[in-house]
């Protein structure tokens, strides 16, 4: 297992964790800063900054993509709407390669308009045919073009709204039919705060293997957790046994980044942006 203590060469930032401190632009400045040699941007924050401008800026830095967010939400209630997914997700592709991203982080849907607060329907077998439908459809041009896809399976009480694959066993079981030959080009993203609390982890680890593990996000699991979304912890004040899970992976055969993901509207935001990155660093070293 690769020793963290000594300095932080393996550690990512994805940008979310600074996002209302800061715009890209400026992230990627203190990133800079402190050494930090990769990042994973979110799409509206590319977006606002200008493709063009953010990869020279990355290049400027020498800042890789340990990833690039994201892309998936493959079920809507009709055809078009399943069209108008697939659509998107090739501008996804496109930027992610642009960028020259690792993967591109798959969240892949789940009931349509849930997220809204009005499902088109409550059949969630459906939408996990419809999501398979549209994995399969944009991996032949994400092979095409050499963009792997990471599927990154959330945490139960998410099923209804953002993505219907839960648990790693069962993203697992889609990049098996899709990709049987382990090719590199569908994997998984693998985040602790979702998949933490599995009894089958350890062993869904060492199926996945190298060829199938190309993202790993870290942060915390709060108690008690106060919101189902943004009240992730950083990483050393949960309960998430980190050295334990990392051991897994590295010994899979995963020796890429640890991307801090933190979204924490309650502590995390509201604490300069400085602060945050510094700590990042610091636990990055003494508990990752
Ligand atoms: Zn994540």
């Amino acid at each position: 297992m690769r020793d963290f203590s000594t300095g932080h060469e393996w550690l990512s930032i994805n940008t979310a964790t600074v996002r209302r401190q800061w715009d890209l632009p400026q992230i990627i400045d203190e990133c800079a800063k402190r050494n930090i040699r990769a990042i994973s941007p979110w799409r509206d924050q590319v977006a606002a900054a200008g493709i063009d401008n953010v990869r020279r800026q990355l290049k400027a830095h020498e800042i890789g993509l340990s990833g690039y967010c994201r892309g998936g939400f493959f079920p809507a209630a009709d055809a078009a709407g399943r069209q108008a997914a697939l659509d998107d997700n090739r501008r996804a592709i496109d930027e992610a390669k642009t960028l020259d991203a690792a993967c591109l982080v798959l969240v892949v849907g789940a009931l349509p308009g849930a997220l809204e607060g009005k499902a088109a329907y409550k059949d969630i077998a459906r939408a996990r045919t419809e999501v398979r439908d549209g994995i399969a459809a944009s991996l032949e041009y994400a092979h095409e073009v050499g963009m792997p896809l990471a599927i990154e399976p959330l945490h139960p009480m998410q099923a209804a709204d953002r993505a219907c694959i839960n648990t790693l066993e069962h993203a697992l079981d889609v990049c098996d039919e899709l990709d049987p030959k382990r090719s590199g080009a569908l994997g998984v993203a693998l985040d602790i705060y979702h998949v933490w609390w599995d009894p089958k982890l350890e062993q869904q680890i060492a199926r996945a293997g190298k060829e199938r593990l190309l993202a790993y996000h870290v942060c915390d699991w709060l108690t008690p957790t106060r919101d189902l979304l943004s009240d992730r912890g950083m990483m050393g004040d949960g309960v998430v046994e980190l050295r334990k899970v990392r051991g897994w992976v590295e010994a899979a055969g995963y020796a890429g980044f640890s991307e801090v993901e933190i979204f924490s509207e309650l502590d995390w935001w509201k604490r300069p942006g400085e602060e945050v990155l510094d700590t990042c660093v610091e636990r990055h070293r003494s508990v990752v």
